[in-house]
């Protein structure tokens, strides 16, 4: 059944579009469970009716026409009950309805399964056959499973319909809205950039050019290239090798001739097609004959294709890359953006981006957020490969992309961005003003930094001090581990820049969703796997140089602060701590005069939430680190978009967790601080002021809007506020009594321009 499914899957994958798509799945599935009818009917949003969209056995002119609503028919109670329905005898079941144009009064048994993508019922896959007779249970189960399978891949033909106009009627389609999650607030208009994931060649979009000798003479490039790779592998590998198995090579360069895979991909670029699209095309149809034999040997052929493809496609790509040019108003779209692709665009030219995969706590969003640059993450269903060079709203506040915007739908999003820079130019006289409340409450606000360009800005802001560096951003820009040097010269310029006011550096916090490409780790469970402190413990000289590196690089400055991420008990913290301390009296040997600099801990795991007093005895400080606080608490991928509705940190376990820190920590006499986006918030701000937090750490694009918030209130008004709120049990009725609260206040609308694009 696996087999069987696999293939169909494949095959509905590779179909040009929806309608070849469907009628694949028909074929397919009748042939495969030995059935006379299969159909698909798929739920048009605009009636709100199955239509009858492809069938196998029922008379074809229905198709398009034969349509019921939801409350009609056996198929639209399978669509509404979301449930599978088998029927012995169809005709018998009071909601059957008779159809005469598809002829059906023939089939006696009726076995149907919804179609479901992200809890939408899409449509319905039904069975039928002459005979009365029962399904049985590996039929429904088939059935089931195939139709689970089919909902993303129709999800994702449909949104490539509408993407270009190619859909059913073959006009524009403007408008067509993708929903992601908000990943960086603010609105952008602009043309997209799509960055493929390299050499996969399943992801090459069907692309038009005009130059076709230019993409041509791309592909004889990476022919010559290939080859000449092949060559010298094959001599590499002449004294290990065996004659039989070195034929593979020969074979290989035999598929790249003029008469044979490399000719073909030749033909297909004549017809207009890019060479990487006319590559995948070539390959494509090569990897399925292959597969769809029986035989053993042949099929194992469809990864020597696959592989010849592959390395063709990267040379194209290098070649693509060189000439890339990134237009005014860029929005970078990628299946998973990483913060290196970031600072490939050219500076001034970045005005939005946009990632299928991620969520609003991924690292990416965090830097975006830093950036100023709106962020839609998590946009599953976007067919983001098909969308290079057209034109993308980004809608950072909803986490919606439109395609193609109409002229009505611009000038609405462009009133929101003018309503925002208004906004922004009010606040930029709060820059010299302390954040004091109404009645003298000071709360020191700092800056999370990590890019460069984040120093100009915190400054700008006006933070008071770097209340997060997030040692690993340059790590992941870097080709290599950075030396000793390099570092100190990296932390010299933090420090310096902001002397006399603190700068806390956090402690290499690579794993999870920050990976260097020089120091690979494969992991099911990142985010509970090798992280933080514990890979730099597992690997002292790390930690020892990053540590002596922060402390010479402190001489003379002495507003070093040192934060260790990710600890989950008092082991790892006194191991930490004697690393060091050793890191010190090295430096000191050295002859470098530093003092020892204050050293806290991160309360980002719940362990670290019980042991606040037993951390913060031994330490000078604490962080609140609640991005990962949250996940851990709620037990939500703080990464994954579909769990992104769940993630939230005004979920009142989260308040109580803390409300109980700050108390702890204080209890000991230790000041503590939060540096996740929630301190960014300004609602959220207002209660984790009234918390007793002695400092607020947060991206420098929102310090502004914060400072701005804390002014206009209390501290009593936010004690009354937090004292409600710890009261409330379910977090929906937080989010209300938050926003109605600041409604009261008068101060709702200075903090969200993107309200008029809620519904
Ligand atoms: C946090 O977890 O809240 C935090 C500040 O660290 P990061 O987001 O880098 O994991
Ligand atoms: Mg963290």
């Amino acid at each position: 059944m696996l087999h069987t499914l696999r293939k169909i899957i494949q095959e509905v994958n590779s179909a040009r579009d929806l309608d070849t798509a469907l009628t694949i799945i028909v074929e397919r599935v009748r042939a495969a469970m030995g059935t006379q009818v299969c159909s698909v009917y798929l739920l048009d949003p605009q009636s709100n009716r199955f239509v009858l969209m492809a069938t196998e056995g029922l008379n074809k002119d229905a198709i398009g026409q034969v349509s019921m609503a939801p409350s009609e028919g056996l198929v639209g109670l399978v669509g509404t009950r979301e449930e599978p329905l088998n029927l012995e005898d169809a005709a018998s079941h009071p909601r059957y309805r008779y159809f005469a144009e598809t002829g059906e009064e023939r089939y006696a048994s009726f076995l149907g399964a919804p179609i479901i993508h992200h809890r939408r019922v899409m449509g319905v896959l039904v069975v039928q056959q002459k005979e009365r007779r029962q399904f049985d249970e590996g039929e429904e189960a088939f059935l089931v499973t195939m139709s689970a399978q089919l909902a993303g891949v129709i999800a994702h033909a449909e949104a490539t319909g509408s993407i270009r106009g190619l859909g059913k009627q073959g006009k524009a389609i403007e408008d067509t809205r993708f929903v992601g999650v908000p990943g960086s607030p603010g609105v952008a208009l602009g043309s997209a950039v799509v960055v493929l994931p390299a050499a996969d060649l399943e992801v090459v979009p069907d692309r038009q050019v005009s130059d076709i000798d230019g993409e041509i003479a791309y592909f004889y490039n990476a022919l010559e290239a290939v080859r000449a790779d092949i060559h010298a592998l094959s001599a590499r590998l002449a004294s290990q090798l065996r004659q039989q198995e070195r034929a593979l090579f020969d074979v290989y360069l035999m598929m790249l001739d003029d008469a044979s895979l490399g000719g073909e991909v030749i033909k297909v670029i004549e017809t207009g097609q890019w060479a990487q699209g006319a590559l995948r095309q070539v390959v494509n149809g090569h990897v399925q004959r292959f597969e769809q034999m029986d035989d053993a040997y042949l099929s194992e052929r469809a990864s020597d294709v696959r592989d010849i493809g592959r390395r063709l496609l990267a040379y194209l790509q290098q070649a693509r890359q060189q000439k890339l040019v990134y237009p005014d108003n860029t929005i970078l779209v990628s299946e998973e953006l990483s913060p290196a692709m970031l600072g490939e665009v050219p500076p001034g030219k970045l005005v939005g981006l946009v990632s299928v995969r991620g969520s609003s706590n991924s690292h990416v969003s965090i830097l975006a957020r830093a950036m100023g640059i709106p962020t839609v993450m998590g946009a599953a269903d976007l067919p983001y490969s098909m969308v290079d060079g057209i034109e993308l709203i980004v809608d950072g506040y909803r986490g919606d992309v439109f395609t193609n915007p109409s002229p009505g739908l611009r000038r609405q999003f462009a009133e929101i961005a003018e309503e925002e820079r208004q906004l922004n130019l009010g606040l930029e006289s709060l820059r010299c003003l302390p954040c004091e409340t109404l009645d003298g409450h000071r709360l020191p606000l700092w800056a999370n930094t990590g890019l460069f360009a984040d120093i100009a800005r915190a400054h700008e802001r006006g933070a008071e001090g770097v209340g997060l560096y997030r040692s690993e951003v340059p790590f992941m820009t870097n080709e290599r581990f950075p030396s000793e040097k390099e570092q100190v010269a990296l932390y010299r310029q933090q420090l310096a820049a902001f002397h006399p006011l603190p700068v806390t550096m956090r402690t290499l916090d690579i794993g999870g969703d920050k990976a260097l490409s020089y120091f690979p780790i494969k992991e099911d469970n990142s985010f509970l796997g090798w992280r933080g402190i514990r890979i730099t413990l597992d690997h002292p000289e790390i930690f020892l140089v990053q540590a002596r590196a922060m402390l010479k690089a402190s001489e003379g400055l002495d507003n070093l602060r040192i934060l260790l991420p990710m600890i989950s008990g008092l082991p790892e913290l006194e191991e930490a701590q004697r690393l060091l301390h050793r890191a010190w009296s090295e430096v000191r040997e050295e002859g470098v005069d530093v003092p020892m600099p204050p050293v806290g801990v991160m309360i980002e795991i719940p362990a670290a939430v019980f042991q606040t007093r037993e951390l913060a005895r031994q330490v000078d400080f604490l962080s609140v680190g609640s991005n990962d606080l949250t996940q851990y608490l709620l037990a939500v991928d703080r990464n994954n978009p579909r769990v992104a509705n769940l993630y939230d940190y005004l979920h009142p376990s989260i308040l109580h967790a803390l409300k109980r820190v700050v108390d702890d920590a204080h209890s000991v006499g230790k000041p503590v601080s939060i540096c996740g986006e929630m301190a960014g918030d300004p609602s959220a701000a207002m209660l984790l002021m009234a918390m007793g937090f002695d400092s607020l750490s947060m991206n420098a694009t929102n310090l502004p809007k914060v400072k701005w918030l804390l002014r206009q209130v209390s501290l009593q008004q936010a004690r009354e506020l937090l004292d409600q709120v710890l009261l409330i049990d379910h977090a929906p009725l937080i989010h209300s009594t938050l926003s109605l609260a600041l409604r009261h206040l008068g101060l709702a609308r200075m903090l969200n321009p993107g309200a008029s694009t809620q519904n």
